[in-house]
């Protein structure tokens, strides 16, 4: 209950401090009170409830879906291991094959070695009797800084 929620300049929510920390952002004035505890003080502070960025934060990155997809962020997601057979993974396989409208998405692509990826061909896993060793997500930005 003790939280503090930081709001953006254009009053968007952010995310929520300690109050320790939010008097810390007022003291610093990188935030402003927005709502505060009626009759409870900090210091010379009401005690407060909401603060407000003093400037716009853009945070775009915090929400979006992940990074962008490219090959060779499917190498790194995947360790650059073949899903198919473990081995040395040098090539993206679209697990529903570009030909039959798989598209470029970290769900739809996964490492794959040479050997495997001509096995397969245009075929789904099921139907080539291929199945994937791991589940192809979304990674995370702090997978692909590895
Ligand atoms: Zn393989």
């Amino acid at each position: 209950m003790d939280a503090v929620l930081v709001i953006n300049a254009d009053l968007g929510p952010l995310h929520r401090v300690t109050v320790k920390h939010a008097i810390r952002m007022l003291c610093r004035r990188v935030a402003e009170i927005h709502e505060a505890e009626p009759d409870r003080v900090i210091g010379v502070f009401p005690l407060p409830r909401v603060v407000r960025l003093v400037r716009y934060v853009v945070t775009r990155w915090r929400f979006s879906a992940g990074p962008a997809w490219s090959r060779a962020g499917v190498l790194a997601r995947d360790r650059r291991r073949c899903t198919y057979c473990d081995g040395a993974a040098s090539t993206i396989d679209h697990i529903l094959p570009r030909s039959r409208g798989g598209r470029n998405t970290w769900g739809n692509t996964t490492a794959a070695c040479y050997a495997c990826n001509q096995r397969k061909g245009d075929r789904t896993p099921a139907e080539a009797g291929m199945p994937l060793r791991r589940e192809p997500v979304t990674p995370s930005w702090a997978a692909l800084a590895r």
